[in-house]
């Protein structure tokens, strides 16, 4: 069965979806993304999705071409037509196509481009990696400095997970001046002595839809969180180490270069988070 997408206003089977060849989001990679899950036929946190987009498009002086009333809906109709019980949506928007390729941003008239798609994976909640915890490599951090903006230039990200995918491992964890920013796709945290580290949010890294909520839900649970940078070899000697991101909720990882995190198996800190994370959000979905 042909997936139906959303171009511009329409509704379409993907094969007749089109997109111009002069689109600044495939010349310039001038745009922005947002990837929602969905559990139970449900939209995942849609509010803080739609909150960040907002946030990139003014980040970059783009326009919002719909509402976030009629962005639910879009999304809510895609997930319906396409019968998506667990999986992602994909939202792009770019800044439209220009009369010819020029560097300069076009007139301010020029209509953006919005396409959405979804993603079924089934067995998305149980994934068998969030059992088995995964292994990340680390690389040097060599994207732009504006991480805090969703854009579509993912293009180190790709070749980090390639050099990962090298190495035998899951990921890559990204590191600059000696500190962890952020995985490929994904926030990054340690555990030790009970207490969640991660980052601090800032322009060097994206402030992750998951996270908060993942912080959110750890400070009601009377857990103690840092938000401040930390090493590699912090987290070689932490208890336990796992990543967020709205496609992988909480996901354990049990191996950084080659070493085994704590016990070398996923910890009960994370477990717990990915537990009480996925409950809530299942509850709170629309
Ligand atoms: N950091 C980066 C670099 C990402 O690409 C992502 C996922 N898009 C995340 C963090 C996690 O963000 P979220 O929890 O909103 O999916």
């Amino acid at each position: 069965m042909s997936r139906t997408v959303y171009v511009n206003g329409e509704y379409l089977p993907e094969s007749e979806a089109k997109v111009s060849i002069f689109d600044r989001g495939f010349l310039f990679a001038d745009g922005v993304y947002e990837v929602t899950s969905v559990l139970d036929g449900k939209l995942i946190d849609f509010e803080g999705h739609a909150a960040r987009l907002q946030r990139s498009l003014g980040e970059l002086d783009m326009a919002t071409p719909v509402t976030m009333d009629e962005l639910l809906e879009i999304h809510r109709e895609l997930v319906a037509r396409n019968g998506i019980e667990e999986g992602l949506i994909y939202l792009q928007i770019t800044r439209g196509a220009a009369a010819d390729r020029d560097f300069a941003y076009p007139p301010e008239d020029t209509p953006p481009t919005i396409v959405l798609f979804t993603q079924s994976k089934p067995g998305l909640a149980e994934s068998p990696a969030a059992k088995t915890g995964i292994k990340v490599i680390s690389i040097e951090d060599q994207r732009w400095g504006r991480r805090d903006i969703k854009t579509v230039q993912l293009l180190y990200p790709s070749m980090g997970k390639m050099i990962a995918k090298a190495a035998g491992c899951d990921d890559a964890w990204m590191v600059e001046d000696g500190h962890v920013t952020e995985g490929t796709s994904n926030n990054a945290y340690i555990v030790k002595d009970g207490t969640i580290v991660t980052r601090h949010l800032g322009t060097e890294i994206l402030h992750g839809i998951t996270r908060a909520a993942v912080l959110r839900v750890a400070r009601e649970a009377q857990m103690k969180v840092e938000e401040r940078p930390f090493t590699i070899e912090e987290a070689k000697a932490a208890d336990e180490a796992f990543i967020t991101s709205a496609s992988s909720f909480v996901m354990p990882v049990v191996e950084i270069d080659g070493e085994a995190v704590g016990s070398g198996t996923p910890g009960p800190v994370a477990a717990r988070l990915r537990e009480v994370y996925l409950d809530e959000m299942r509850k709170a979905a629309i």
